[in-house]
């Protein structure tokens, strides 16, 4: 049987566990893949391109669990009453194929990136970073709040949006955090100006330039989230002529990330060698630091992985028939033969697995 995590079921475990442990849980699992980053089959995520957005497959796999995960990002979709990004994703054994884990992955997107955005910026941030800006605030701008003012100590937001209603939601939704100060700002420059550390989370399917040269200040960390895209970015190139860039996974940054922009030779380092001491981050107090985020398979294996270890241990979701019984393997037509019993009921083969708990 596999186990099945529907948005309920998910909504359930983050919420007894707390967003803000779930996120610090969720960035140790992270930080833990990436120090294994040798150990992963890695390739660009499959994406098949429309006028109106983009519809993804990523897959990776170490030598015990393979991971994929199914996204969209569609920014015309909030204007249909839609979600911009939808997914879901599964989890399977390897040595079998077998799959283990089929999830929910939209809020859990939400979740991981927020927890990427901190893996990254607290390996490349000026330590004594407080204060944020907040550009873009719809689906993912309350984790990205969060996750800052939780696991790195930001206590102040200012925020903007072009859309007053998107702002409205994030002022009321973290409206229960009295030791956040959320300041509303009039524009993207003036949310920006004495910012240490700014997240640009906005869906346009455009070469946006959200933030301009003009805009940067000494020490600065841009944590780039919504240039996820070809033909999709956030920051001026020569935002990232004057930074120093990190990416996550350069193959596939080099074709949707902000840096899509530069030329083929534009110096980036990949996160893992700064995680695991191979590259140095922040070179100096002064200097400005960019996390060229997409968005890459790791992240979504690190967070299904969680997701099956916490479903176990609290015995969240149900387990479901997507595989059937192996009662008589190769008579597979006696599910629709005349002799056909449609046996249920099958033992869940989660107790075969239990390496895979955290
Ligand atoms: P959303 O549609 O819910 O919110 C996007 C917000 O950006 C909207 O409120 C919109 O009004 C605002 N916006 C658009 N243009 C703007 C501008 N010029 N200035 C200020 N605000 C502007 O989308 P979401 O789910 O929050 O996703 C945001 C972006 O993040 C998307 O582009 C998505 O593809 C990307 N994303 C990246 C990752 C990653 O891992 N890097 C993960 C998830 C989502």
């Amino acid at each position: 049987m596999t186990r099945f995590l529907d948005v309920p079921a998910t909504s359930r475990l983050v919420a007894r566990t707390g967003v803000a442990r779930f996120l610090s849980e969720l960035v140790d699992t992270l930080r833990a893949d990436y120090l294994r980053w040798g150990e992963f089959d890695k390739s660009p995520r499959i994406a098949c391109h429309s006028p109106e957005g983009v519809i993804e497959l990523m897959p990776i796999a170490d030598s015990r669990l393979f991971g994929f995960k199914y996204v969209n990002g569609h920014p015309v979709n909030t204007e249909r009453g839609i979600h911009t990004v939808m997914a879901f994703g599964a989890l399977a054994d390897v040595d079998t194929g077998y799959p283990l884990l089929l999830a929910e992955l939209t809020l859990t997107t939400a979740l991981r990136t927020a927890a990427t955005s901190i893996l990254a910026a607290s390996a490349l941030v000026h330590p004594e970073s407080r204060r944020m800006a907040l550009i873009g605030n719809g689906a993912q701008s309350e984790f990205q709040a969060i996750a800052f003012h939780t696991q790195l100590g930001i206590d102040e937001i200012r925020v903007f949006d072009i859309d007053k209603a998107a702002t409205d939601k994030l002022v009321r939704n973290l409206s229960t955090m009295p030791a956040l100060k959320i300041v509303r700002a009039g524009s993207i420059a003036e949310a920006v100006r004495g910012a240490d550390i700014v997240t640009t989370v906005t869906a346009d399917k455009a070469y946006a330039t959200i933030i301009t040269p003009d805009m940067l200040e000494p020490g600065m960390h841009l944590n780039a989230v919504g240039g996820d895209c070809p033909g999709k970015t956030e920051l001026h190139a020569d935002v990232l002529r004057a930074s120093r860039v990190f990416v996550e996974y350069e193959p596939q940054t080099r074709i949707e990330g902000d840096i899509q922009q530069m030329p083929e030779d534009f110096p980036v380092i990949e996160l893992w060698r700064v995680l695991q001491g191979e590259a140095i981050g922040r070179e100096n107090a002064a200097q400005v630091t960019v996390f060229d985020s997409v968005g890459f398979a790791l992240e979504d294996y690190s967070a299904l992985r969680h997701l099956y270890a916490l479903a176990q241990e609290h015995d969240a979701g149900v387990d479901i028939s997507l595989i059937p019984p192996a009662t008589d393997p190769k008579n597979l037509f006696a599910l629709v033969g005349e002799s056909s019993t449609h046996r249920t009921g099958a033992a869940p083969v989660h107790a075969n697995f239990p390496a895979f708990a955290r």
